[in-house]
């Protein structure tokens, strides 16, 4: 990348002349191309977060399964299964996907909660390395699919570990009142279930104890007790094969402070090794850590409208692109593609076109922009595209994928007649 100045925590992003880059391609260009809204993406970015991943686990055994719903874009996913990883999925579409994309099956664990008959029958026709289990009831449905298919799933069972992430509680999954897994003190009696039933082959444990975590201890704290259950597993003559620590590694929002995943790991090797367990084989499924700031949504500003207690600045991105502040309130920078030294910065509300009030990417932002302008949404490579909708019959966006002074268009922009292909007006 040249000598451009990066900005903070964003280090693929850079200001050149007149123009935001990422890696070496300037998005002015990019949208006068393809148009706004556009999402843009660095694979260095993704290359360099996983290698953080890769140098934490060298000399271990170790499977780095992408959590894909943090973006399943094929282009991202061929990414990750060229750099050898396996994957982490929450449905038979997924599945579909990530097979479409190169993954090998046996590297592809299938977690969630509500996993139908069909899923399963999909998933273990494929060859999948493990269902992560998520409670008894669906222990016995598995068993029933595997034997009329003459097979037996591997699984692994999901324990909530009852530990506090300390981040939103939408995207906390370890607590009690999660609908996440199984109770930890349930733990060795559903395993002595598993271990019986002649269609699973138990080969690990898993738990994930939620999502944008930016501090080591919940990730120590639910280490500690996911190998006491390990022991007292192993002891009643379960043995397992793997441990699986699912995901969750936050990334810098809003200058957020999560530690680095070669740090983390570290510590958390070093707390393995001390109990003994250092050689066991680790599983991880970390998606927006992966992901997250390797990629920006360019939008243009349409209007500017001053009001009595906001001013608004109105964008051609809504929160069917860009979810995330509708349903988590959370934060995404919002900078200027162009700076504009001679306009004097307003302080707006940064909102998309659709009908609720909800739908807002950024709330008392100090902009100096005008309409024409374009303005990038940054850390929306995670839960932005993959959880983009059609809401106000609006196309979702397009997708670029850069690398160096290359840029791939990896999604076209949808169109109207994409989304009315499956409808039939009577
Ligand atoms: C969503 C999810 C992940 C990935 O979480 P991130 O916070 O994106 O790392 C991993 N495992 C499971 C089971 C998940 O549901």
């Amino acid at each position: 990348m040249s000598d451009a100045p990066t900005l903070p925590g964003h280090p693929h992003i850079a200001r050149r002349g007149s123009t935001l880059q990422v890696e070496d391609v300037a998005l002015d260009a990019l949208a006068r191309e393809h148009g706004t809204p556009l999402f843009v993406y660095s694979k260095q970015w993704m290359l360099d977060a996983l290698a953080a991943y890769q140098r934490g686990f060298a000399g271990r055994d170790a499977l780095i399964c992408y959590a894909m719903k943090a973006n399943s874009s094929l282009g991202v996913l061929r990414v990750f299964a060229e750099a050898g990883c396996g994957f982490d999925i929450v449905s038979g579409g997924e599945l579909a996907r990530v097979l479409a994309a190169g993954a090998e099956p046996a590297k592809v664990i299938f977690s969630g909660v509500g996993k139908t008959r069909a899923e399963m029958r999909q998933a273990l026709a494929a060859g999948i390395g493990c269902f992560n289990v998520e409670s008894e009831a669906e222990l016995d449905v598995l068993n029933e699919v595997a034997l009329a298919q003459g097979r037996r799933a591997p699984v692994s069972v999901r324990i909530n570990p009852n530990v506090d992430p300390k981040t939103h509680p939408y995207i906390s999954t370890g607590l009690k009142g999660n609908k996440f897994g199984v109770a930890h003190d349930r733990a060795v009696a559903v395993y002595r279930h598993a271990a019986a039933l002649p269609g699973l082959q138990v080969v690990g444990i898993d738990c994930h104890i939620g999502s944008q975590i930016t501090e080591s201890s919940p990730y120590l704290d639910a280490l500690d007790r996911i190998l006491d259950l390990v022991q007292a597993i192993e002891a009643a003559g379960v043995p397992l094969h793997h441990i699986d620590f699912g995901g969750g590694l936050g990334i810098d929002y809003d200058g957020d402070t999560p530690p680095a995943a070669d740090v983390l790991w570290k510590q958390l090797f070093a707390r393995l090794d001390a109990r003994g367990f250092g050689d066991r084989r680790i599983l991880i499924e970390p998606g927006r850590s992966l992901v997250g700031n390797a990629g920006l949504c360019v939008t243009e500003v349409l209007y500017t409208k001053p009001g009595e207690e906001k001013n608004f600045c109105i964008v051609d991105a809504a929160m069917n692109d860009l979810p995330r502040p509708a349903m988590y309130q959370a934060f995404h920078r919002i900078v200027p593609v162009a700076e504009r030294p001679s306009l004097p910065a307003t302080r707006y509300d940064v909102v998309g076109p659709v009908c609720e009030s909800g739908d807002w990417l950024g709330r008392d932002r100090d902009l100096a922009v005008e309409a024409g302008d374009l303005l990038a949404v940054l850390s929306a490579g995670a839960y932005c595209m993959s959880m983009a909708s059609n809401y106000n019959t609006r196309a979702r966006a397009a997708e670029v994928l850069v690398s160096g002074a290359n840029a791939t268009l990896i999604r076209r922009r949808e169109t109207v007649e994409d989304q009315l292909r499956t409808e039939q007006a009577l």
